[in-house]
């Protein structure tokens, strides 16, 4: 294993410990998720079902258990009865809000009834009969970058997803802040914008509300109905209002659309204000950005964002924060499931 945050908890766990693998979970708004992640962080074996948080806290449980269960024994055939590949324990990374302490999902948006207050990592860790931990997915994330990706040696970072939502995570003097409520880091709702557009918690003006994938298509369905915007109208026209999309908008800004230009514009303006309350509060070294829309603007999205700090931020010390990509992609919450369970078991929280 490389010099990393993955290392600096490896000293408490036993020689033959650090050689095992450990089961991911990543519970998704509409994937289901499982791997055997190896102690280097390979994917080993992997299984996937739609996610059936819309079904009930009941059927995610038995999805996940047979998921764990296939990879679990498609991963290492033949050694697990030496010792050698038995998993070190369970890490789940989970749509917030959870309880990372108790291993609880509190009530994700959008899910079944059911799904509230689910003791996922206690009844996946009985199931399994192994040690089960949980935290939000994008602290998962975080700990993934951290191990094995873009975040390497950095004990000051924050962690951004943009996609169709906006999440976050801190890392402060090498410790996860989770808050007494462990739901610290939603960087999603910082409030860049007052008397903004309608954020999807209620609020106005928030990050997510202008520059998430939701937030840039709720702008083009405005766009749209107010005639703004010839090229999104004929998007919507072929494809429905509801299906115009963030990449769409981003389509018809390359192709000259003054509306979907102005619109992208404001969702680049939110975030370079986010970067900037960032770099004032937390005073992070790195901050690393994942996430589909992130991924599609690369530096158009966090040029200018740099820019920002540099001429804004506070003090002259935030003004050094980097802001970089994410490196893991799209297996960041199975490989930073490795990272959790090390972490936990080395007494982390
Ligand atoms: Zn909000």
């Amino acid at each position: 294993m490389r010099e990393t945050f993955g290392d600096a908890v490896d000293p408490t766990l036993s020689p033959p410990d650090r050689g095992r693998p450990v089961l991911g979970l990543d519970l998704g708004a509409t994937r289901l998720r499982a791997a055997l992640v190896g102690p280097d962080g390979t994917i080993l074996a992997r299984a996937e079902a739609p996610s059936a948080t819309e079904r009930g806290a009941a059927a995610v449980l038995e999805d996940a258990e047979a998921l764990l269960t296939t990879v679990r024994s498609a991963g290492a055939p033949g050694r697990e009865a030496a010792g050698a590949g038995q998993p070190l324990g369970i890490g789940i990374s989970a749509i917030g809000p959870v309880d990372p302490r108790a291993g609880v999902i509190l009530d994700p948006p959008n899910a079944h009834p059911s799904f509230r207050d689910v003791p996922i990592a206690a009844e996946l860790g009985r199931r399994l009969e192994l040690p089960a931990f949980l935290d939000r997915d994008t602290n998962v994330a975080l700990l993934g970058e951290l191990s094995f990706g873009a975040a390497r040696n950095v004990a000051d970072v924050v962690y951004l997803t943009v996609s169709t939502g906006i999440g976050g995570a801190i890392l402060a003097a090498g410790v996860p802040l989770h808050g007494p409520d462990g739901t610290a880091g939603e960087l999603g709702h910082l409030l860049v914008e007052l008397d903004g557009p309608p954020c999807g918690c209620g609020a106005r003006g928030h990050l997510e509300a202008i520059a998430s994938g939701a937030g840039i298509a709720r702008a083009a369905r405005e766009a749209i109905g107010s005639g703004a915007s010839p090229m999104l109208a004929a998007i919507a026209e072929r494809a429905g209002q509801d299906r115009v999309t963030a990449a769409d908008v981003a389509a018809a800004e390359d192709a000259g659309d003054p509306a979907a230009a102005g619109i992208m514009d404001h969702a680049r303006r939110a975030f370079s204000a986010a970067m900037v309350t960032i770099a004032d509060v937390f005073d992070p070294t790195l901050v690393v950005v994942g996430g589909s829309i992130a991924r599609a603007q690369g530096d158009r999205l966090l040029e200018p964002a740099r820019a920002a700090v540099r001429e804004t931020a506070f003090r002259s010390a935030s003004r050094r924060m980097a802001i970089v990509p994410a490196a893991l992609g799209d297996d960041v919450g199975l490989v930073g499931c490795l990272v959790l369970v090390r972490f936990r078991l080395a007494g982390g929280e």
